[in-house]
């Protein structure tokens, strides 16, 4: 059974760097529709900041890394999604422990538990149009399927584009009522690039 090790942490938040980068403009342009056009430079500033941390401080267990990852979002996004992808990171490396590799089950656990605590953080469940809209399903795939990223991401996509429709119950977007109807939500975007990124580093 394939292991998951360190440096295969450190290759998804820089390919997940690398995403947020890329579609940033994209990302702004959503929240622009449905928040305060922010959500491209907030993940840009957060994820340049744990690209740098991750240089200098070169953690050495999966846990570490996203323990690491985590922390500097929270510190260095001023906006919602900062503290809440923190916590998905900083409460999934804590799951891992101190383990110099895990395998895929124990990764497919610990992203539940992520995603548990961004619930508890937030306060919403899917169908609220926010990233868990596309990280529940995600985790999920895992759950059923620990070596199938692939499906995640699709799951994840598919969950993202699924908030169209829906009217926001969280978050900023939720004070603009039925007007937040017709706009896919910028975070569920962000998650499933987040996701799609890991499925490209386990390819
Ligand atoms: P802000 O809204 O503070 O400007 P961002 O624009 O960076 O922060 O992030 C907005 C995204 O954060 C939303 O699209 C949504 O997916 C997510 N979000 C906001 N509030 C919540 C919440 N309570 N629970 C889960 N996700 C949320
Ligand atoms: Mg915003
Ligand atoms: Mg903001």
């Amino acid at each position: 059974a394939p292991v998951l090790d360190t440096e295969f942490f450190r290759r998804w938040l820089s390919a997940a760097a690398a995403a947020v980068d890329r579609e940033a403009d994209r990302l702004t342009e959503l929240d622009a529709a449905i928040g305060d056009a922010d959500h491209g430079t907030n993940l840009r500033r957060g994820f340049a900041a744990v690209t740098s941390a991750l240089q200098e401080a070169a953690p050495a267990t999966p846990g570490a890394v996203l323990v690491l990852a985590g922390g500097r979002l929270i510190s260095s996004v001023g906006g919602a999604s900062g503290p809440l992808y923190g916590t998905l990171l900083r409460s999934a490396g804590k799951s891992l422990g101190p383990a110099g590799e895990v395998s895929p089950e124990q990764f497919a656990k610990a992203l539940q538990e992520g995603v548990a605590a961004v619930s508890r953080l937030g306060g919403a469940v899917p169908g609220d149009k926010t990233m868990i809209d596309a990280l529940e399903p995600a985790a999920q795939a895992l759950a059923e399927d620990p070596e199938g990223f692939a499906s995640a991401g699709s799951a994840a996509a598919g969950g993202a584009l699924a908030t169209v429709p829906l009217r926001a119950r969280k978050g900023r977007a939720s004070y603009l009522g039925e007007r937040s109807i017709g706009h896919q939500d910028p975070g569920a975007t962000s998650s499933a690039l987040l996701v799609a990124a890991l499925a490209e580093t386990a390819a």
